[in-house]
């Protein structure tokens, strides 16, 4: 039976036996490193867990003492923000645009066999180990998953007949990280031979993996930035340098974590100055007991507008002026927390989620990676015969659109229903 390790405690740092077989754990330099950053980090949580607390504490005996604590509270967190604000502002100045002889790789173009009536765009989720493990990440990711991992025969043979009944499309690939499949080379080759592919990656692999192995005309990488995880931001930009000599289209996302904005900004320029993309993602979930993204400041919202750029997911609508249009529509569901119930919306039309067990929903909303949370909205599945997707638009049943990629298909965006048939 594995040895249960007794749980860490601030006061065995000076207990030898403790301390003795931690140590004799410890396998090289870089472990040895990460153990004793985690005592600081144990610490700040333990600060933080003593103030809750502490006010628990206090207005349980003096419940007069809501008020005062409430005043403070709300001048603590008027001053952070005025803080973040001050520090962003600083830098956005900094920001300077691509120069003329910046490197552009042209956006792969969509896919032959795509049929202009429906243009289809399906969100693959792929498996969901991940060899990151950022704080702000919306998924779990179990390393040994309750589904099957499929082999690249299986993916052919079910994209092929996907592909037979509504035609090519464009497929973004996303995990977990794609890249630690053993499989991941074939599966792209196998994938891509008539649909375009986009894979979501931390590009935490050397880019040699793919050049010369994987046709670059036909998949590009959406590669995200997590800072906390990514030492060196040079090594990062190298990467996509080397990528984008070679072919391969890379855009750059990245999580608008509250404490990250203030440093973004001269992110955002190393990016720009090589005239790459960057799509800024707004941070979804709660920081320092705020709710996010509804607590971003004005000017962070402004910021994250402003730094966000699309359509290089959808060659079909490359229309100056459209983009602006879909990039305020996307980003007001999501920064503004509007509703998009009632609305019709061709999620299911042109745009599905194919979650690990196959299972084929509408949006994120119906499910996330690992199952459909509403199952009687499950199209069907990508790894059975029998599936069909809905032929019109239908009104959303929901009261949050998650994704900045789905909302574009609510009435209103590019893709929504034709004027006259919105809600
Ligand atoms: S790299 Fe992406 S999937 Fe992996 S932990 Fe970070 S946010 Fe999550
Ligand atoms: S509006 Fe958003 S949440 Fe509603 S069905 Fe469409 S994609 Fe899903």
């Amino acid at each position: 039976m594995a040895e249960i390790k007794p749980q860490f405690r601030l006061r065995r740092l000076f207990s030898p036996s403790y301390m003795t077989a931690r140590l004799a754990e410890i396998e090289s330099f870089s472990e040895a490193l990460n153990r004793a950053a985690r005592v600081p980090v144990y610490v700040y949580f333990l600060i933080i867990n003593g103030c809750y607390w502490a006010r628990g504490f206090i207005k349980r005996v003096a419940p007069w003492s809501s008020f005062p604590i409430n005043v403070l509270n709300k001048l603590r967190l008027a001053t952070e923000d005025l803080l973040r604000d001050i520090a962003l502002r600083k830098r956005i100045l900094f920001i300077r645009p691509a120069p003329p002889d910046a490197l552009n790789t042209e956006d792969i173009p969509p896919p032959e066999g795509m049929r202009p009536e429906r243009l289809m765009h399906a969100l693959l989720f792929i498996h969901p180990a991940c060899n990151y493990k950022c704080s702000y990440c919306w998924q779990s990711h179990p390393q040994n998953s309750a589904h099957p991992a499929r082999s690249v025969e299986e993916y052919a043979r079910c994209v092929e007949r996907f592909n037979r009944m509504y035609g090519s499309a464009i497929i973004e690939l996303i995990g977990g990280e794609p890249f630690i499949s053993p499989n991941i080379i074939g599966i792209l080759s196998a994938l891509s031979r008539e649909n375009s592919l986009s894979v979501v990656t931390n590009l935490s692999w050397d880019p040699k993996k793919i050049i010369g192995k994987l046709k670059p005309g036909r998949i590009s990488l959406t590669a995200s930035y997590h800072p906390e995880q990514e030492r060196s931001l040079k090594g990062f930009v190298e990467k996509t340098d080397m990528l984008r000599s070679n072919g391969f289209p890379v855009v750059v996302c990245m999580v608008a974590f509250p404490p990250n904005l203030p440093k973004m900004a001269s992110w955002l320029d190393a990016f720009y100055r090589k005239g790459v993309f960057v799509i800024v993602f707004p941070f979804m979930g709660t920081w320092r007991d705020r709710p996010y993204p509804q607590a971003y400041t004005s000017l962070e919202k402004e910021f994250i507008t402003g730094a966000n750029q699309f359509l290089y997911m959808y060659p079909g609508l490359d229309i100056p002026g459209e983009s602006v249009k879909c990039l305020n529509f996307a980003t007001s569901f999501m920064l503004n927390g509007a509703s998009p119930r009632g609305k019709l919306c061709n999620a299911g039309v042109n745009y599905c989620r194919i979650l690990l067990s196959g299972e084929i929903v509408r949006c994120g909303q119906y499910g996330t990676m690992d199952e459909a949370t509403t199952k009687s909205e499950i199209l069907g599945n990508l790894f059975k015969t029998d599936f069909h997707l809905p032929e019109k638009a239908m009104p959303c049943p929901f009261d949050a659109c998650g994704c900045l990629g789905e909302s574009y298909y609510m009435a209103g965006g590019p893709l929504g229903p034709p004027k006259g048939n919105a809600h």
